[in-house]
C-alpha cells in the first residue's frame, strides 16, 4: 500500500509536484494518472520508486517511510516501475532480460517466466533474440514482462503505449486489463480515453497538482477532462 500526504518535489530548486495526496492499495485493479505533457506524471513515479527525493510531505510504502528506503528496497517490497525509457539490456536476449527482472525472485523464476510467455507468446518465440533487435511493441512487452518477473504487488507503467501503432496499442490495453486481474496497475497514459475506461480510480494531474479525482468513468465524463484535452 502506498500512502502519500502533501508531497512536494523539485528539480534544482524548481518545484514540479505540489501537495499531492493519494493512496494506492493492492486491492485495486487499475489506478490511472492522466494529465498534459510536463504535468509531472513521470516525476511522481520516480518519487514513488525512491529515485527522486521529496522536499516535503509524507510518503510510506507498506508502512515504511520512503526516506528510509533504497530504490531496490522499493522493488523488493512490491512496487515495480516500468519507466518510459524501458531500460532493457539491448545486448542481452529476451530470456536474459526476464531473468534480470527476477534477480531477487529466483525461486519462482521458471513459473513466472512461463506466465510472462503465456501473456505475451511472441516473447517466447523471440526468447533467444537480443532485446535491442525487437520491435517497439515487443520491447514494451518485454519491459512489462521483466517488471512482472519481480512479482510486484503494484506495477507502475509509464506510457506503455508510447510509440506503438494503434492496433498494437489496443492489444497492449487488453494485456494491461488482463494483468490487472492479479496485480494492481498504476497507469500513466496519453491515451486518456483508454486509460480512464480501464481505471477504477483516476487522477488528473496538471502543473504538478491533482485537479480532479474520480472513478475512471466519472473523470472521463467530467468537464475537467474536456477542459484539459479539448
Ligand atoms: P510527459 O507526459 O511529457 O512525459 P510528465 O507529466 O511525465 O510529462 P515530467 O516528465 O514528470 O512530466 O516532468 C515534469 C516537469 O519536470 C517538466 O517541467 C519537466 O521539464 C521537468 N523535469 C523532468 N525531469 C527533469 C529533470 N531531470 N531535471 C529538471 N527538470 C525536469
Amino acid at each position: 500500500m502506498i500512502e502519500a500526504t502533501d508531497i512536494d518535489t523539485s528539480y534544482g530548486g524548481i518545484q514540479v509536484l505540489w501537495d499531492l495526496s493519494f493512496s494506492v492499495s493492492e486491492e485495486e485493479g487499475v489506478v490511472a494518472i492522466v494529465g498534459p505533457n510536463g504535468a509531472g506524471k513521470s516525476t511522481l513515479l520516480r518519487v514513488l520508486s525512491g529515485i527522486q527525493p521529496i522536499d516535503d510531505g509524507e510518503l510510506t510504502l507498506w508502512g515504511e517511510d520512503i526516506e528510509s528506503l533504497q530504490p531496490s528496497d522499493v522493488v523488493d517490497m512490491g512496487f515495480v516501475h516500468v519507466s518510459e525509457e524501458r531500460n532493457l539490456f539491448n545486448e542481452m536476449t529476451v530470456e536474459e532480460n526476464l531473468e534480470m527482472g527476477a534477480y531477487k525472485r529466483r525461486e519462482n523464476m521458471e513459473s513466472n517466466m512461463q506466465e510472462v510467455y503465456d501473456l505475451f507468446p511472441i516473447l517466447e518465440e523471440r526468447s533467444s533474440q537480443k532485446a535491442g533487435s525487437l520491435s517497439g511493441g515487443e520491447q514494451q512487452m518485454l519491459a512489462i514482462g521483466r517488471g512482472l518477473m519481480a512479482e510486484p504487488k503494484i506495477l507502475a507503467l509509464d506510457e506503455p503505449s508510447e510509440g506503438l501503432a494503434p492496433q498494437i496499442t489496443d492489444r497492449m490495453f487488453e494485456k494491461i486489463e488482463a494483468i490487472s486481474e492479479d496485480v494492481t496497475i498504476l497507469l500513466i497514459e496519453q491515451h486518456v480515453n483508454k486509460a480512464l475506461s480501464l481505471a477504477e480510480t483516476a487522477y488528473l494531474l496538471e502543473n504538478g497538482e491533482f485537479v480532479a479525482q474520480d472513478t475512471g468513468q466519472g473523470l472521463l465524463e467530467s468537464q475537467h477532462i474536456e477542459d484539459a484535452y479539448l
